[in-house]
């Protein structure tokens, strides 16, 4: 039987009002209201599974403003899932008022439908010129128009060819040590192809044929924590059916929010359905993220060439505290040689994206995402390194909006540039 909304009173009675989330929540502590903290959500949501409150636009507002950053409930001395309580409030307002016609366009017609969604953003490459123009120094680009996104967003631009297109989806290599299938989400798909690529180059490199199964689909985390359940399981549904038919050791991600999609929000969300509930489970056990990959295979330091930059690294909230992937980056950073790896200041504090967020609560995203950025100028690095795409492209609006000069990109894209070094030293040295 799936969860009712009643049911979560369990969850809601272990809050013990301690407000030890008031020192960790990052929209608390911009707005220092008591609504916008786990402790006062957890009251508002019992006031509704008590039926002493309504679903207001109020209410409804209060409950967007939450990244779902578990930086409460990983510091909560009783465990309550804040997160999960949101999701379920966000649900059950879908199951009570339904979605809004844009939400319901986006979730429905497009994100589910794979020809829909590429033919959309197809286009969206070929004409995002009219709607969008160039951003300072030529970097990523800005809204003309409002288009519900803040004029002052700075946006990376949609690749001219999705990353699916770029590679075969079977991508051999001559001794095959391991074959992993990868999914890209769509932000590696569809903007950070770059991103993509370094995924398969490097892992091509140490031995890994990587399959990318061309059917794979949005993971559904939009969705879904905007309360779409139906869509969002068939979605799991979907995806999971694509991975399991692969001959795989391992499914790749680059992105701790997939990464966490897949590996447990797919068996909670199908735990309840006959033939999907052990399917989910099995594709989680199969989950990776590509850090955490890369530094089980044996010798993957070796190939590295001299990087003589300054570096620090950002932790994405899902794949810190959701995945539980944090020195592994961090390994892969600090082997690369003539590196200096300078830890900023809190690493593991959200940057302030939220994923959809950021475009509902643009200004409050921008205050939460200054001081990431202040954090990551104190370091005096040239390059921010992070797992997620999502961070990747919110810190770098707030670098540009600050003017602080930081290339920000993926682990991957480092370990490939330490790669290339090297190769480009041993092709300098065969020509002497
Ligand atoms: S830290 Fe946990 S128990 Fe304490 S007030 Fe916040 S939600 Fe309640
Ligand atoms: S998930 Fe993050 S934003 Fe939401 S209440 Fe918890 S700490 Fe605050």
């Amino acid at each position: 039987m799936e969860r009712s909304f009643e049911s979560w009173e369990k969850e809601v009675i272990r809050c013990i009002r301690c407000g030890a989330c008031q020192n960790v929540c990052p929209v608390f502590k911009e707005l220092q209201a008591e609504s916008t903290v786990a402790r006062g959500r957890v009251k508002l949501i019992r006031g509704v599974i008590n039926q002493d409150l309504e679903l207001t636009e109020g209410f409804i507002n209060k409950m967007s403003l939450c990244l779902m950053c578990k930086a409460c409930v990983v510091n909560c001395p009783s465990g309550v899932k804040v997160d999960k309580l949101v999701e379920a409030v966000r649900k059950e307002i879908v199951e009570r008022k339904g979605l809004s016609p844009l939400k319901k366009f986006i979730f429905r017609l497009v994100l589910r439908n794979r020809w829909v969604f590429n033919t959309g953003m197809r286009m969206g490459s070929l004409f995002q010129g009219l709607v969008f123009r160039k951003g300072p120094n030529g970097q990523g680009m800005l809204p003309r128009m409002s288009l519900g996104i803040d004029k002052r967003r700075l946006l990376s631009p949609l690749a001219p060819t999705p990353f699916k297109l770029m590679y075969p989806e079977v991508n051999k290599v001559p001794e095959v040590k391991m074959r992993v299938a990868f999914f890209t989400g769509c932000m590696i798909n569809y903007i950070y192809t770059d991103t993509g690529q370094a995924v398969v180059n490097v892992l091509k490199r140490n031995g890994v044929e990587v399959v990318i199964p061309a059917l794979q689909n949005c993971c559904g985390t939009p969705v879904r924590i905007n309360g779409d359940y139906e869509t969002a399981k068939e979605m799991a549904r979907a995806n999971i059916d694509v991975f399991l038919k692969e001959e795989v050791d391992a499914v790749v991600v680059a992105c701790g929010t997939c990464g966490l999609s897949l590996k447990e929000e797919y068996a909670e969300l199908l735990e309840d359905d006959p033939i999907y509930a052990e399917k989910a489970k099995q594709l989680g056990t199969m989950i990776k993220d590509f850090t955490e990959l890369v530094v089980s295979l044996e010798g993957f330091e070796d190939k590295m060439g001299r990087l003589p930059i300054k570096v620090t690294y950002h932790d994405p909230c899902h794949l810190l505290r959701g995945l539980k992937v944090k020195e592994q980056p961090r390994q892969i950073i600090s082997s690369i040689p003539g590196l200096v790896f300078k830890e900023m200041n809190k690493p593991d504090t959200c940057c302030g994206s939220g994923g959809s967020f950021s475009l509902y609560h643009y200004e409050l995203s921008t205050y939460i995402n200054d001081h990431k950025v202040n954090t990551v100028n104190e370091t005096g690095a040239e390059v921010l390194v992070t797992g997620c795409s999502a961070c990747r492209m919110h810190i770098a609006d707030g670098l540009n909006r600050q003017g602080v000069p930081v290339k920000v990109m993926h682990t991957a894209q480092l370990l490939e540039m330490a790669y290339e070094a090297q190769e480009r030293t041993r092709g300098n040295l065969m020509k002497v």
